[in-house]
């Protein structure tokens, strides 16, 4: 017999359903199980006087084991989830479980060395479940404008970037590097005509922070497309692809967000402000307060993207807000620049950066130079190769994934929004 999810049983007709224990209560003459899957919960009545076989299966049975039931389940009035209760004819345990090493209040690091266990909570099914609703929905939307979806190597020859923050391991007889951010092959992709990609796959940063928001490997959503006119086109895509993502999450699990995680999710309207990074921090003083050395607003703080955040939401009623014109030394070297300006842009999401942009620089002469200017014609040179034989005007963006899932869902620490959290103490399990 094939199994039955538990949301699809119908009464009256012999079944197999499956799943765990969530509660189990052995009284005088009867047992009373709540049995879990995926899909929702039932109860499992079992009369003890006729039920021997029954009974003997389920000796020394705890929460958490796992079972397979067969039977019929009928509509009983004295039932009080949903009604209905399932009467086994036969149950096997499938595989019997030790009582717990962590619980509910267990704290965060105590749970991810038992992450296994911790995942099973409803809140941590709905994270990823709201995860999986909002990556599906960016990609959806991203095929429908003609995107390809690609997969860059995370093994490379040369530091990307910076060379700062990159982890090292040894390739055979020489040197290779986990891969910071997919840049490099993303525009590739556009050298090779590729026109429009994304790749949604893993990112490394040999950084040690501690905050609630980094880690060492994170999931990066990443998105490459050519013909545009300015970094505007950018914002304006990843605008539409955040619109579709949060839309489908608040479509199907808005009402369940809002009784686990008691977050609204809101989908933003177009277009999202924009602000340049001297103005912000000339608005945030104005209106809050916060003073820096002039020599320090080159960059966003951590207490100016909180800050940001609060204007976005104060001045336009908004969650998100762009913030653009970054000095150059802030910027990388293949930002294209206007004036000297960069342009490109972070984007703020409820007071935390999840998103750089920008145009590309596509000259060859001129993206040389900027490599050059910051010391690192060297180190790219097999990239700047790629922009010698022809390659149109293109930028980009890269989002944080985890992050998005955290600040979606208001948990306090990108650890929680991890399937697995790695950081520069946890590289287990
Ligand atoms: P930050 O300033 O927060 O360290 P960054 O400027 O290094 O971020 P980018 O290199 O622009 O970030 O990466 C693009 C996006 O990837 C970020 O906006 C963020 O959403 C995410 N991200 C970057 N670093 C991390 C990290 N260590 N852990 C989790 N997500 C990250």
């Amino acid at each position: 017999m094939t199994r039955t999810y538990i949301s699809k049983i119908e009464p009256e007709k012999e079944i197999k359903i499956s799943g765990w224990i969530e509660r189990i209560r052995n009284s005088k003459n009867m047992i009373f199980i709540v049995l879990k899957d995926i899909t929702g919960k039932i109860q499992v009545t079992i009369e003890k006087a006729n039920n021997e076989d029954i009974c003997n299966a389920l000796e020394g049975i705890i929460a958490n084991s796992v079972i397979e039931v067969t039977g019929v389940a009928h509509l009983s009035e004295y039932v009080k989830m949903g009604g209905i209760e399932m009467i086994p004819t036969s149950v096997q345990v499938l595989s019997s479980a030790e009582a717990l090493p962590i619980t509910e209040e267990a704290n965060i690091d105590q749970k991810l060395d038992y992450r296994w266990i911790d995942l099973r909570s409803e809140k941590n099914t709905l994270m990823f479940q709201a995860q999986s609703c909002f990556t599906n929905a960016m990609r959806t939307f991203l095929v429908s404008q003609n995107f390809t979806e690609i997969h860059t190597p995370k093994i490379i020859g040369a530091a990307s970037e910076s060379g700062a923050d990159v982890f090292e391991l040894t390739y055979f007889d020489t040197k290779a590097y986990l891969a910071q951010s997919p840049q490099f092959y993303k525009q590739m992709a556009m050298a090779s005509g590729f026109e429009r990609i994304f790749e949604c796959g893993p990112v490394f940063r040999a950084e040690k922070s501690y905050t609630n928001r980094h880690a060492t490997e994170f999931t990066g959503f990443d998105i490459e497309f050519s013909y545009i006119e300015s970094y505007e086109d950018v914002m304006n895509m990843e605008e539409d692809m955040i619109i579709a993502g949060l839309s489908a999450v608040k479509e199907k699990y808005g009402d369940k967000i809002k009784e686990v995680f008691d977050v609204d999710i809101v989908v933003p309207t177009k277009p999202f402000p924009r602000i340049k990074l001297q103005d912000l921090y000339s608005a945030i003083e104005t209106k809050y307060g916060y003073t820096l050395p002039d020599s320090e607003k080159i960059d966003l703080t951590t207490e100016a993207e909180k800050l940001a955040g609060k204007y976005a939401m104060e001045e336009y009623g908004h969650e998100f807000i762009f913030v653009t014109d970054y000095p150059k030394d802030k910027r990388a070297f293949y930002h294209m620049r206007k004036d000297g300006v960069p342009q490109g842009y972070d984007l703020i999401w409820k007071g935390v950066e999840i998103t750089t942009g920008a145009q590309r620089e596509h000259r060859y002469d001129i993206l040389k130079a900027q490599a050059e200017e910051k010391g690192l014609d060297k180190d790219v040179q097999f990239y700047l190769e790629f922009f010698k034989y022809g390659c149109p005007p293109h930028g980009g963006f890269g989002i944080g994934l985890d992050r998005i899932t955290m600040l979606m869902l208001g948990v306090s620490s990108i650890k929680e929004a991890e399937f697995l959290f790695r950081g520069p103490n946890r590289l287990t399990p």
